[in-house]
């Protein structure tokens, strides 16, 4: 991190972040001061080796230069971090781990534009990850260095020195925009927009602010925009000086987008891409076991418009879609048997990303329940026509049974039983899919393991 040396630096929260963050800091000749509300979290740090120093004394923001916070703390609502509102009393500026990579990020030593490394970002509702690992992966498939880092699991400030010519690939959640100090991507993608985390961001309003600024004056070269949503038509339309401006590239799944300066699309499972009034792809991607869906082939049209974006060929990225595997727990295929596919979408937790994941598959033997969420499952009833029947497991079964009503069901209370009895009466042709539409905390630790649990199971069926 540049701009810190000889200066003292105030980190809270000591998550893989904000640890990076102060490795980055020492790094760049500044002192870090590292700071936890938890105590689990304090004693990590320290047995890995790092020093504490107490932000809730009244003295600590004395001389300090910067504090640069997590993501998972609220800085404005529902209320503040006591030490966060601290720091801000005391005059002393709140960043986080992205605002101290772009300020770090780019100088002389890239004179040369075309070998100059770039920044991707990623934001929007859904499809974040799912979005960027496929950018990874089809610049991965073109040859060209990449690395992926952000929300996605890596922080920002691990990332290695960048070679000549790379892409980065940064996923950022809305709590990561709506902080950082500085964000000057080359290419900035949005997915879509749907309520979520409105308790942090005082409302839809103040969600959707705090992913435009990825957006602001300064920001990037290119900008992908889902305009699905009016708020990114919206955002589309200010962002482009009149019709002919091919700085942004307009995205949507359902929607033909022929008359815009350059627009990528997908309808009916085929993607086009219009530039200047002249098609100039058109991709079958039915078919493509990575990306099943109209929701992923709107995160196929996203990473073709940054891929695009960057200078890549059309045919090149073509073939990238093909191999990409999907990421795991979201829609990923973990086996197949007897005609019947077997998919996890665990990351479904919450009734949208489960509606979508249905409406993925003609016919789905569906395994759901966990700990649902306040209204249950009542807002998947229209789109209930694919389910064959419902396996149900976890504190919520009863409930999702209850709501259920004609469509059949049976309650199996664990993964096992549930597996085996949808692996038992599925026919050729079908879909075993376990797309919970509730949280995992009743059964597994998280989602990732209630994934492993279903693939493993999948894994274990006897053949037939
Ligand atoms: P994020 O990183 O934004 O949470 P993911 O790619 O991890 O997004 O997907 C999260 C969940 O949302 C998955 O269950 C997936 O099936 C669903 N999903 C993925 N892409 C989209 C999309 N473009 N629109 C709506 N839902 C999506």
């Amino acid at each position: 991190v540049r701009g810190y040396a000889g200066k003292r630096v105030a980190v809270l929260g000591l998550g893989r972040s904000g640890l990076a963050t102060a490795r980055a800091l020492a790094a760049g000749g500044a002192e870090p001061l590292l700071w936890d509300d938890s105590p689990e979290a304090r004693a990590k740090a320290e047995a890995a080796g790092f020093a504490l120093t107490d932000l809730t004394r009244n003295t600590a923001f004395e001389d300090v230069a910067c504090l640069v916070t997590s993501p998972g703390i609220p800085h404005l609502y529902p209320a503040p971090n006591r030490i966060i509102r601290r720091a801000l009393e005391c005059g002393v500026p709140v960043d986080n781990d992205i605002g101290l990579f772009f300020q770090s990020w780019g100088g002389p030593e890239w004179d040369d534009f075309d070998q100059a490394p770039k920044v991707v970002c990623v934001t929007g509702s859904n499809g974040k990850s799912t979005t960027t690992a496929l950018i990874h992966h089809i610049l991965r498939a073109a040859g060209r260095p990449t690395q992926m880092a952000g929300n996605i699991g890596r922080g920002v400030l691990d990332i290695e020195p960048p070679q000549d010519g790379e892409v980065l690939v940064l996923e950022l959640s809305s709590y990561q925009t709506e902080l950082a100090r500085a964000l000057t991507p080359d290419v900035a993608v949005f997915t879509n927009l749907s309520p979520d985390h409105l308790d942090r961001h005082n409302g839809l309003g103040g969600y959707f602010a705090a992913k435009r600024r990825l957006f602001s004056e300064g920001g990037p070269d290119r900008a992908v925009i889902g305009v699905d949503e009016t708020e990114g038509m919206f955002l589309a339309g200010q962002l482009a000086q009149g019709p002919g401006d091919d700085r942004v590239i307009r995205i949507s799944s359902g929607t033909k987008l022929e008359g815009f300066a350059w627009s990528v699309f997908a309808r009916k499972g085929f993607l086009a891409e219009w530039r200047r009034g002249r098609q100039m792809a058109s991709v079958d991607l039915r078919g493509i076991d990575g990306l099943p869906g109209a929701h992923n082939h709107q995160n196929a049209c996203a990473a073709w418009a940054a891929c695009r974006a960057l200078g890549l060929s059309p045919k090149l990225i073509e073939g990238a879609l093909h191999s990409f595997a999907g990421l795991p727990h979201r829609s990923q295929l973990v086996g197949e048997r007897g005609g019947v596919r077997f998919v996890n979408d665990s990351k479904a937790t919450n009734v949208d990303s489960a509606a979508k994941a249905l409406a993925a598959f003609p016919r789905v033997r569906w395994i759901a329940g966990g700990m649902g969420k306040d209204g249950g499952i009542a807002a998947l009833a229209p789109v209930l026509d694919s389910v064959v029947k419902a396996y149900l497991i976890g504190h919520s079964a009863r409930d999702f049974a209850l709501q259920l009503g004609e469509t059949p069901h049976e309650i199996c209370e664990t993964m096992e039983r549930a597996v085996a009895r949808a692996a038992a009466e599925a026919q050729p042709g079908e879909v075993v899919l376990l797309a919970p539409a509730a949280a995992s905390f009743d059964q597994y630790p998280d989602f990732e393991k209630r994934g492993e649990d279903f693939t493993r199971l999948v894994q274990a069926l006897p053949g037939r």
